[in-house]
């Protein structure tokens, strides 16, 4: 990864934890991907086959696309029933904080929880967590939070309470996490947890057929739209910049969840190694990074703009108007570059 990441594993604590409480609240980071909620709609199968009580409450609405993983009707939306989550959070005696690594990345409700006096439990895999909790589980080497639960449920011998639903979601988490097993997934034991997995029944042709082939034609449209007429290389450099402004969104009809996935694309190009997407949204523009190899996303995404990830695949929100941030990220994007190509040539 060349950098120091930081690795703890309080398993002692998070057993205690979850054999003294009793009612649960499970959350995740703002537009929920695979992961972020099938770890914690795994945990939450897991946590009621236990007998405990256990409700995941999501910062903002998850993507339709996704609403098919066992148990996502049941899931709370902190931003549309603020009053209900919070009397749901007030009456928990334990929260699990999944897949993020600072309260900021969960807007309203991270504000909630910084305040909650609450036992607190933090399962994360990306780089530096700075969210204050009782007992931390983070593992930025992990290919998904979903494959650092289920290890920690195999290594607390809660295992047996993993049944084909849980087993599921923790199977979306890794395999969305990793594009479909293509990055992120080499140690081979990944393998034999996946191994664990397609034991209890994980339906995997299935989940696969879910998850890629489950679009509407009209986010084809949007697809073809963004590649053909919206992607442009940065000067010469290795990077690609796609734009889709609140007009051309509105123009496809585009609901949450529809972009998931464009920011890959153009990395399918031989001389791209970093891809960039930025899309107009209500709160701001959002950023997103990929990257092959040794070209950190995560670094650019954190100086420019305070944003975070993983080394390959970061985020970041712009605050201004959407022809400001596409001239804004061009003009970072150069100067990242410039100082990349100095370093390696002194
Ligand atoms: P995506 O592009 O899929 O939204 O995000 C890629 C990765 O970057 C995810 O792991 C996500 O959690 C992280 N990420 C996205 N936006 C932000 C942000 O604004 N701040 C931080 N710290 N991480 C982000
Ligand atoms: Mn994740």
């Amino acid at each position: 990864m060349g950098i120091d990441a930081v690795y703890t594993y309080d398993i002692a604590g998070l057993k205690s934890a979850i054999s003294e409480h009793n009612s649960f609240v499970l959350t995740c980071h703002l537009n929920p991907d695979g992961d972020a909620l099938g770890s914690t709609l795994g945990l939450r199968h897991v946590l009621r086959q236990m007998g405990k009580e256990a409700t995941v409450i999501t910062p903002d609405l998850p993507p339709t696309n996704l609403m098919w993983i066992p148990g996502a009707k049941g899931i709370r939306t902190y931003e549309r029933d603020i009053e209900a989550c919070d009397a749901i959070i007030d009456a928990a005696d334990c929260i699990i904080m999944m897949d993020f690594n600072e309260l900021t990345r969960l807007k309203q409700l991270g504000n909630k929880l910084s305040s909650s006096k609450k036992f607190t439990i933090l399962v994360d895999h990306h780089l530096d967590p700075i969210v204050k909790c009782d007992v931390m589980i983070s593992n930025p080497k992990a290919s998904a939070t979903a494959e650092i639960i289920f290890s920690c449920l195999r290594d607390m011998s809660f295992i047996d309470y993993i049944d084909v639903r849980a087993a599921t979601c923790f199977y979306i988490g890794i395999m969305t996490d990793t594009g479909g097993l293509s990055y992120n997934s080499s140690d081979p034991n990944l393998y034999i947890l996946i191994a664990e997995l397609l034991k209890r029944g994980v339906d995997k042709d299935s989940v696969h057929d879910m998850i890629f082939n489950n679009k509407s034609l009209r986010r084809l449209r949007l697809m073809g739209y963004a590649l053909n007429r919206k992607t442009m290389r940065i000067g010469d450099l290795p990077v690609s910049l796609m734009t889709l402004s609140r007009e051309e969104l509105d123009k496809y009809k585009y609901n949450t969840g529809d972009t998931e996935g464009f920011v890959n694309f153009p990395l399918q190009a031989k001389n791209i190694i970093c891809s960039i997407f930025l899309m107009e949204r209500p709160d701001g523009i959002k950023i997103s990074l990929r990257s092959k190899g040794d070209f950190s996303v995560s670094e650019f995404a954190q100086h420019y703009y305070k944003g975070g990830g993983h080394f390959n695949a970061s985020g970041a929100t712009y605050h201004g108007t959407f022809d400001d941030a596409c001239e804004t990220v061009k003009r970072d994007m150069i100067e990242y570059c410039e100082g990349k190509l100095n370093k390696t040539q002194n």
